[in-house]
């Protein structure tokens, strides 16, 4: 089992299509009620107890000292390999890279070579990671830059520049992700891409040769018929207030899962029997071989 945790959905960054519906770390007015590091712990110590794999993500996850904290306790409760983080980057101390050498892998967004404009992302976003995964991979941490899929970035110029970046710094992996209508970018419909469309991206980025290995994103892989969906079998999401979520990108515009992606609270509720109610009475234990957020969101679109 793998969880994406988004220990909190505060960010340096402040991009118009976050899944998450980010808050901006300079404009904290208001927060859903959030786990305190106490309930962080317990929450740290089911899934440990179940071996589950963590993905820590956010916002960024090490923003708050009380979640660099959390981080920091799962790698003396589990392996290396059972630890990702998925990070920004922003104020990358000495410490952040020191912790970051004890976890599986690192993941940045990048969806441009520096200097591009993409109204989608705050000026200085691609700039700063591929700075930080350039320090990474000098460091030897097994680090990926990730790059969304939608029409800023789908460009084979593009996409051709943002590799040839990541293999000249030397950046071990290159995730390609499907653009979802979740959270901040709900109402973004332009941003959708045509599965033809990402079929034959997927095509031309299998002609790409060089250092950085590429992998698509499953939902991607699903479209070749390759994979199956895996929601609430073999991952799940956690939101900063606790909610088990089926799969971690099930989000309104507010941040709150998809109406039947809900599955529980942690750290109160048993984490077996989250699992056990999902695949018995939701429908969750067979895998699909269609993405079921895609599923939702076609059933539920407005007319
Ligand atoms: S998309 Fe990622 S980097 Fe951008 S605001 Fe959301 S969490 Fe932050
Ligand atoms: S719902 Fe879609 S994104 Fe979520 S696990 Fe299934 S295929 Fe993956």
């Amino acid at each position: 089992m793998y969880a994406i945790w988004n220990l909190t959905n505060v960010c340096p960054w402040n991009c118009s299509f976050c899944c998450m519906s980010a808050v901006g770390s300079k404009n904290i007015t208001h927060q859903t009620k959030l786990l305190n590091f106490d309930e962080k712990m317990d929450v740290l110590r089911i899934l440990a107890s179940n071996n589950v794999k963590i993905d820590f993500s956010g916002g960024d996850p090490l923003f708050y000292s009380d979640d660099f904290s959390i981080v920091e306790e799962a790698t003396k409760l589990l392996p290396k390999e059972m630890i990702d983080v998925s990070m920004t980057g922003v104020d990358f101390t000495q410490r952040k890279l020191s912790l970051v050498k004890k976890v599986g892998k690192v993941e940045v967004s990048i969806d441009n070579p520096p200097g591009t404009l993409n109204k989608f992302r705050p000026a200085g976003f691609n700039i700063s990671a591929i700075a930080v995964l350039e320090k990474m991979a000098k460091e030897g941490i097994f680090c990926s830059g990730v790059t969304t899929l939608y029409p800023e970035t789908v460009k084979k110029e593009n996409l051709l520049a943002v590799y040839e970046l990541l293999c000249e710094k030397k950046v071990p992996k290159w995730n390609i992700l499907r653009y979802y209508l979740v959270g901040r970018g709900s109402n973004l419909s332009e941003l959708e891409l045509s599965e033809e469309e990402l079929l034959r991206t997927m095509d031309f980025l299998d002609s790409f040769k060089g250092f950085t290995e590429i992998a698509f994103q499953h939902s991607l892989r699903i479209l070749r018929g390759q994979y199956r969906c895996h929601a609430a079998n073999k991952s799940i999401g956690i939101l900063p207030d606790g909610i088990v979520i089926a799969c971690g990108w099930a989000l309104d515009g507010n941040s709150r899962p998809l109406r039947g992606f809900k599955l529980g609270k942690l750290p109160q509720d048993d984490f077996g029997g989250i699992i056990e109610r999902a695949k018995n009475k939701l429908g969750y234990g067979e895998c699909k071989n269609v993405c079921r957020i895609i599923s939702y969101l076609k059933e539920n679109t407005p007319v």
